[in-house]
């Protein structure tokens, strides 16, 4: 028998993609309603969290994107200063490694949406500087930079804006890339997402979606979809939607035998170095068995019932993201 606690308790553990409470929302530091907090981390054997410095999508005009960069470099204060001194929060792998031997609590700055950039390049190096590793292209919602898996017609947006990515879309891929910022192809469309993992000279990553065989869902990723993050050797982090992990599922209605059912197809699909974890809590994930980050090791559980090994469930739990973050790294010029 597989000592669970012990197993769950050795991992570094990594949840690529959390949202956090904005403008007002309880202290980080103590126990309350988020489903990410400090004492949940510490209870959940959450090592890091990647934290989502988000903006809505709004009109592509420059006024709009001009708030929307002043809310993300708001919030990316926020994330880089919540922890206090209780945790680390890491701009490097080694940093992150270093945290994680020494016993911390991980925060990984991120951006959800380029629409905070606009069609200001520029402001990609202000989100490095500030402490970003990612920048998801879009959220729903088509921006400057690319089409999203769900245009808001409540915004004018049609089916297709771009057909994929804009010319800006693409010279932002390439400053990510000098930055060292990895390409997050989360909530872009197909097309979008198929030209991101072509044009990027680092791998692209869905920080937070599930798969289309298993859920049709316009967020979800298909089978070429998941054959094109194999062949740049990216990645696919599972999240804890109800609605992506089963069609019309309520949080109620899912369990974390939902959630590895589309670990087990992805790693059946592209093979173990190419899948990994996310939860999306406080932006809509959670269900029953996994309802905040306290919960952690019931997908350690499920997985080891699975059948995965010490080595894999570590991979799938930290070791596949930490790969993407230093090829990133490497390849930042
Ligand atoms: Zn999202």
């Amino acid at each position: 028998m597989t000592d669970i606690t012990a197993l769950h308790r050795s991992l570094l553990t990594i949840d690529t993609h959390i949202d956090i409470p904005w403008p007002e929302g309880p202290d980080f530091l103590a126990a309350t309603e988020r489903r990410v907090d400090l004492p949940k981390m510490r209870t959940g054997h959450m090592v890091a969290g990647c934290f989502a410095a988000y903006v809505p999508q709004g009109p592509r005009i420059a006024e709009a994107q001009e708030a929307a960069f002043d809310r993300a470099m708001a919030m990316l204060k926020r994330i880089t200063t919540m922890g206090g001194n209780q945790a680390v929060v890491c701009r490097t792998v080694a940093e992150i490694e270093a945290a994680h031997r020494a016993g911390g609590t991980v925060i990984i700055p991120c951006v959800e949406n380029g629409h905070a950039i606009g069609t200001d390049l520029s402001r990609l190096a202000a989100f490095a500087a500030a402490g970003a590793r990612y920048m998801t292209i879009t959220h729903n919602g088509h921006n400057a930079l690319a089409d999203s898996s769900n245009p808001r017609a409540d915004l004018g947006d049609g089916l297709v804006l771009h057909g994929g990515l804009s010319a800006t879309g693409r010279a932002a891929i390439a400053e990510m890339n000098r930055l060292g910022l990895v390409v997050d192809i989360a909530h872009v469309s197909k097309d979008s997402m198929l030209q991101a993992a072509e044009v990027s000279r680092t791998p692209v990553v869905s920080t937070h979606s599930c798969l289309k065989s298993l859920c049709d869902n316009p967020r979800n990723l298909d089978d070429e979809q998941l054959d094109a993050l194999r062949a740049v050797g990216g990645m696919v982090n599972i999240t804890a939607v109800s609605g992506f992990l089963r069609k019309g599922a309520k949080p109620n209605e899912v369990t974390p035998s939902d959630y590895v059912d589309h670990v087990d197809y992805a790693v059946n699909r592209i093979g173990l170095a190419h899948v990994g974890i996310s939860s999306d809590f406080d932006g809509g994930g959670g269900f029953t068995g996994w309802h905040d980050a306290g919960e952690s090791q019931a997908i350690t559980a499920e997985l080891v019932k699975r059948g995965y090994d010490a080595g894999a469930i570590a991979a799938l739990w930290g070791g596949n993201f930490l790969r993407i973050l230093k090829t990133a790294e490497d390849e930042a010029a």
